[in-house]
């Protein structure tokens, strides 16, 4: 039987190592921190309602088989995100929407802009802020302006220390405005969360004869790197899969890769509801960029009677190592040094990298397990 030893019990190395377990491989899971989960770990508060411990974890996907993959694993509940931002005073829906609109123009404009952004791009379209600053129509420039001005501006240079335009619309255009007047944060087709949370997912995910699981485990301990192998024990004769950090596992030796932090600030409130929806978004007011109300997206239908609820406020800042790197940065110059490690790492024979950290990729949880399936599936296909 081969053996496969992955580093990482996240959605990347959880996907991977139960395929490989049920096709026959015997399947070592080597996890540093003291659970499984990666950053969709969660756990229960006194409300019932699952607290994400590295941040606000919303399952959505327009991939039917990886929705089909995960409900192997999971019962779900429907669930449609909403999101409010605080802008002068009003909470208004994000990403920006024709309903937006209403609440921060006067009436006579609302009604020409309206008109003008539906004949330009038609009803139910989607437009990036970058596309939208392109326009020379006044009352259009004007609305772009604004959008900028009170969306984007501030909250890009605090969750990157940069600006809109050199983040792009790879980071911008994960929120585009949007011109209908539905206010779901995400048009993905699959919109659901775990029943009984994402741990209980993992849990299931990973409890397979073929695997064994090694907690508070760093793999990178008992690795070498040599004649183009990996060596895990003294042994080659492994399949070596990876989800760390690639800086990490060839030794910073192209220099370290540069990733965004967050500092989390959780509160437990004895309140009913804290907030008018399940994130607010603050793009200008205080240092945090959103905070979350986990009862309102992990509790099937929200207790009212439960005069208790947890939140998060976070504060995005810069990466140190030692920190946990929640965000690769999507921007030319660090791809490029990521590029030489991903260039070395083509000539190891035994090594995989997956998922968001190994691949350097601001990838959602649905892309990671579609690309972690299709790894596995090209491992057993020899
Ligand atoms: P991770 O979850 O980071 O898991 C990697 C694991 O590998 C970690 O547990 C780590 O400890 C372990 N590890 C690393 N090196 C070693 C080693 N040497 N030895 C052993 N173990 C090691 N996606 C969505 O789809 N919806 C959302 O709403 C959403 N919200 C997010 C909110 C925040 C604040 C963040 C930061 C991300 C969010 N994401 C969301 C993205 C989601 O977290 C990732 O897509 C997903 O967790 C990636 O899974 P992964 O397995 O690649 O990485
Ligand atoms: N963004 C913004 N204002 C908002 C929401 C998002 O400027 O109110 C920008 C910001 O640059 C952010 C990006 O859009 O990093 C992507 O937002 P998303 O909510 O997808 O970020 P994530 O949940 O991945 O942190």
């Amino acid at each position: 039987m081969k053996r496969v030893v992955v580093a990482g019990a996240g959605f990347a190395g959880a996907t991977v190592a139960r395929k490989l377990a049920e096709a026959g491989f015997t399947v070592d899971v080597y996890e540093k921190r003291k659970q499984i989960g990666g950053n969709a770990f969660d756990y229960k508060d006194r409300s019932g309602a699952y607290i994400h411990e590295y941040g606000p974890h919303i399952f959505h996907t327009s991939i039917e088989r990886v929705f089909n993959y995960l409900s192997r694993f999971t019962d779900w509940f429907e669930y449609k995100h909403k999101v409010l931002g605080y802008i002068d005073g009003k909470y208004v829906p994000i990403p920006f929407s024709l309903n937006s609109l209403k609440l921060c123009f006067s009436e006579d404009k609302v009604k020409r802009i309206k008109e003008k952004l539906i004949n330009k791009y038609g009803m139910g379209s989607k437009v990036t802020i970058s596309q939208l600053r392109e326009e020379n129509d006044p009352e259009l420039a004007e609305l772009s302006e604004y959008v900028y001005n009170k969306v984007f501006l501030n909250y890009t240079k605090k969750q990157w220390g940069l600006l809109p335009e050199q983040m792009g619309d790879g980071v911008t255009g994960r929120v585009p405005v949007s011109i209908s007047f539905e206010d779901g944060y995400f048009r993905d087709s699959y919109q659901y969360m775990p029943k009984n949370g994402y741990t209980e997912l993992f849990e299931r995910m990973l409890d397979h004869e073929n695997i064994r699981l090694h907690l508070e485990a760093d793999a990178l301990e008992q690795i070498e790197i040599k004649n183009n192998r990996v060596y895990f024990d003294g042994s080659a004769d492994i399949i070596f899969i990876y989800t760390g950090c690639i800086d990490e596992l060839f030794d910073y030796k192209f220099g370290e890769l540069e990733y965004r932090s967050l500092r989390f600030e959780f509160e437990n409130i004895e309140k009913n509801v804290f907030q008018p929806a399940a994130v607010v978004n603050y793009p200008n007011d205080h240092d945090f960029t959103r905070i979350s109300e986990f009862k309102s997206f992990t509790i099937e239908k929200c207790k009212n009677d439960i005069m208790n609820t947890t939140i998060v406020r976070e504060f995005p800042c810069k990466y140190e190592r030692g920190m946990i790197p929640y965000y690769p940065i999507p921007l030319k110059e660090c791809e490029n040094k990521y590029s030489k490690y991903a260039t070395v790492a083509k000539d190891i024979e035994n090594l995989y990298l997956i998922g968001r950290l190994a691949e350097y990729k601001y990838y959602n949880m649905d892309l990671v397990v579609n690309s972690a399936i299709d790894m596995a599936e090209r491992i057993i296909g020899g």
